[in-house]
């Protein structure tokens, strides 16, 4: 039997108490001092969603040396640096630099992740070929081989993975990227996009496509939120992607606005990830974000988005949680319970 003790967090909220677990499964859970000494103290949480990464291109960290600090000239599709690569990379460079990632995160603890891949269905068929390995549950949100709509693609595209997760809307013609959309709704699968990540783009029509969330909207003012909260759509942030190409969102103004964020790490060429370091960026550059609500946007809030249930930590329950130093915030102890290998 083994225990650890410290603040829990829980949907309702942090409480002090300690967990006592046994063959993957939760055997004790009390609010004093705990009867057995703790193998360590700190934030008690359930294993963490990564809410936005592009694991595909960590192979290009290797291939470049200094990567353009430009989105235009290192993301945009389909001429940016990222997609000629992505274009003349062979499989086995992709799988190697996929795999790299995928052990970073199963060792930190991460339980899912919502993965943008590119290249069409061959991109999410190897991606999903790759994850049989690991003890990570894929989100993968699709899109078109290229900047086109082909329904039919899209159709295979919906019954293969999760959704559609799109560049942004001004890479598209407007009218296509709606009928991706909508067929996305009709199979009941999620569709997301990058929004007003370095210049603003019109909030309406992007609404008007029905998001589950969205990436970013670093450029969106207090209007364009405002909208998005009273369509109670969640926002997924990467402020050290943002801040690799000079922006930086405005926390304090999606607070004000009351928008429910989630925290995710963007290409993998740019920043490793590790998803406990958004949280560490964003101690480090605001104010006012108080423990509790920086541990929600890596658990509870994507929760919602993913429709993912994490354990109550009471009795019986398997023993899924991750310790975090209350100082680094970086993971001391990792527990998964088997019976959660999918
Ligand atoms: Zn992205």
């Amino acid at each position: 039997m083994d225990c650890v003790s410290g603040m829990i967090l829980t949907k309702e909220g942090m409480e002090k108490g300690y967990l006592i677990y046994s063959d993957s499964r939760i055997v004790e859970r009390g609010k004093v001092s705990p009867p057995i000494r703790p193998k360590v103290r700190g934030y008690i949480i359930p294993r963490p969603i990564n809410s936005h990464t592009h694991i595909g291109d960590a192979f290009i960290r290797k291939k470049v040396e200094n990567l353009p600090r430009d989105i235009e000239k290192l993301v945009a599709p389909p001429h940016g640096l990222k997609h000629v690569l992505l274009e003349k990379a062979d499989r086995d460079e992709i799988i190697c630099g996929m795999k790299e990632k995928l052990r970073e995160m199963e060792k930190t603890g991460i339980s899912a992740f919502c993965d943008f891949r590119e290249g069409g269905k061959e991109g999410v068929n190897i991606l999903k070929k790759v994850l049989e390995e690991f003890n990570l549950k894929g989100i993968i949100l699709s899109r078109p081989k290229s900047l086109e709509f082909d329904e039919n693609e899209v159709l295979d595209l919906l019954m293969i993975s999760d959704g559609i997760g799109l560049s942004s809307v001004s890479d598209w013609d407007y009218e296509e990227i709606k009928s991706i959309a909508s067929l996305a709704k009709e199979k009941g699968k999620l569709f997301a996009i990058h929004a007003s990540e370095r210049v603003r783009e019109d909030i309406d029509k992007i609404l008007d496509l029905k998001p589950d969330f969205l990436i970013h909207m670093n450029k969106a003012n207090q209007d364009d939120l405002e909208k998005v909260k009273e369509e109670d759509i969640p926002i997924v942030v990467c402020p050290r992607s943002n801040e690799f190409f000079g922006l930086k969102p405005n926390l304090e103004l999606f607070r004000k606005v009351g928008i429910e964020l989630s925290l995710g790490t963007d290409n993998a060429m740019i920043s490793s990830p590790d998803v406990y370091e958004e949280m560490v960026w964003i101690k480090r550059n605001f104010e006012g974000f108080s423990i509790e609500e920086l541990l929600k946007m890596i658990t509870y809030n994507p929760g919602k988005i993913f429709d993912v249930k994490f354990p109550e930590f009471v009795e019986n329950e398997p023993a899924d949680f991750v310790v975090l130093d209350t100082k680094s915030l970086k993971p001391i102890l990792v527990s998964v319970s088997e019976a959660d290998t999918p």
